[in-house]
C-alpha cells in the first residue's frame, strides 16, 4: 500500500466568491515508503497549495489524501494526526524561529507533541546531527546564526517531529550555490540514515535530478508530467517548451540533437552525460 496518495485533488481559493483561482485541477498521485517525490514548477503553479493537503493543513475542494490507505480528513482525530505524521516545512522557515535558543526552536515540534524532556532532548540532538549543526551553536539565538544555519535549524525543528514523511517546499530558495549544496546533501543523508519518505518541492530540474525517484511537473495547477525522475526527464522538450531549467547536461544534450548528432536526450545527470559521450565517441575519447 502507498504511504501517500493522492486521488483527483483539486483545491480553489475563494470558491463562493468572484475571484475563485484554481490553484490545484485533478491532481493524482502515489508515494511509497522511502521514495523521494520531487515537485518542480513554475511561481504560482499550484505546489504550495498542494503539499499542505498532505498533513491536512489545507483541505481539498474535490479529492482526497490518503496515508497508509485511509483517508486524513476522514474525522478530526484522523486530520490532527496527519499533523505530526507528515512533516511539513514551509517556504522560508527560518521566518519562524522565534525562541531564545536554537534548541528550543528545534525541541518546538517535539514539546507540542507531548514528549517526555528526555525524548525532546533525544529527538533534538538527532535532527541536529542531521543537518550538522554543534552543540555550541544549539546554545545560541536564532538571530546570530548565518542564513545556511538558519535554514538548517528551520529544517530540523521538523525533523525532530520525527514524521513518517518529511515535506520540504523550496528548501534551498534564496541560498548561494554552497548553502543549495549544503541543504540537498543534508537531504540526502537524512532518507539514507532514517530511510524516511521525503517530498521536495523545487523550481530547479537540477536538485531534483539529483535526489528524486520520482517527479511531478506542474503546469497551471494541473500534472503536466508524472512518474519516474526517468520518464520525467525523457521529456526534455517538453520541459523545456513550459520554461523549465533542464540540468544543463541536458540542455548540451538537446543542443546536440539539434544540430543533427544521433544523441539521446534522456541525459539529466553528469554520469549518464559522459556515458551518452562514450557510447558516440567511443572508448577512446576522454572525458
Ligand atoms: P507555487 O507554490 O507553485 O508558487 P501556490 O500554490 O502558492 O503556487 O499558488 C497557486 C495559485 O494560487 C496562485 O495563482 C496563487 O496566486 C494562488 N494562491 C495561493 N495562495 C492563495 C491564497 N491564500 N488565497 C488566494 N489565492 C492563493
Ligand atoms: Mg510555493
Amino acid at each position: 500500500m502507498a504511504r501517500l496518495e493522492v486521488r483527483g485533488l483539486t483545491h480553489c481559493y475563494g470558491a463562493k466568491t468572484a475571484q475563485r483561482v484554481t490553484a490545484v485541477k485533478n491532481i493524482s498521485l502515489c508515494v511509497e515508503e522511502g521514495e523521494l517525490l520531487g515537485i518542480i514548477g513554475h511561481t504560482g503553479s499550484g505546489k504550495s497549495t498542494l503539499i499542505q493537503h498532505f498533513n491536512g493543513l489545507l483541505s481539498p475542494t474535490s479529492g482526497e489524501v490518503l496515508l497508509d490507505g485511509e483517508n486524513i480528513f476522514r474525522d478530526k482525530q484522523t486530520t490532527h494526526a496527519a499533523r505530526f505524521r507528515v512533516g511539513l516545512c514551509f517556504q522560508y522557515p527560518e521566518y519562524q524561529l522565534f525562541e531564545e535558543t536554537v534548541y528550543k526552536d528545534i525541541a518546538f515540534g517535539p514539546r507540542n507533541m507531548k514528549l517526555s524532556e528526555e525524548e525532546i532532548d533525544r529527538r533534538v540532538r538527532r535532527a541536529a546531527s542531521f543537518v550538522g549543526l554543534s552543540d555550541a551553536l544549539l546554545e545560541k539565538s536564532p538571530f546570530d546564526l548565518s542564513g545556511g544555519e538558519k535554514r538548517r535549524a528551520a529544517i530540523a525543528g521538523v525533523m525532530a517531529m520525527e514524521p513518517e514523511i518529511l515535506v520540504l517546499d523550496e528548501p534551498t530558495a534564496g541560498l548561494d550555490p554552497q548553502g543549495r549544496g549544503t541543504i540537498l546533501s543534508l537531504i540526502a543523508d537524512y532518507r539514507r540514515r532514517t530511510g524516511s519518505t521525503v517530498i521536495l518541492v523545487s523550481h530547479s530540474m537540477e536538485d531534483i535530478a539529483k535526489l528524486a525517484t520520482k517527479a511531478l511537473v506542474m503546469n497551471h495547477a494541473e500534472a503536466a508530467l508524472y512518474g519516474t525522475v526517468d520518464e520525467v526527464f525523457s521529456q526534455a522538450e517538453q520541459l523545456v517548451s513550459m520554461g523549465l531549467d533542464v540540468p544543463a547536461v541536458t540542455r548540451i544534450f538537446l543542443l546536440l540533437r539539434e544540430k543533427g548528432l544521433p544523441v539521446r536526450t534522456d541525459v539529466y545527470t553528469v554520469e549518464q552525460g559522459a556515458a551518452e559521450y562514450l557510447r558516440l565517441f567511443g572508448k577512446g575519447a576522454r572525458v
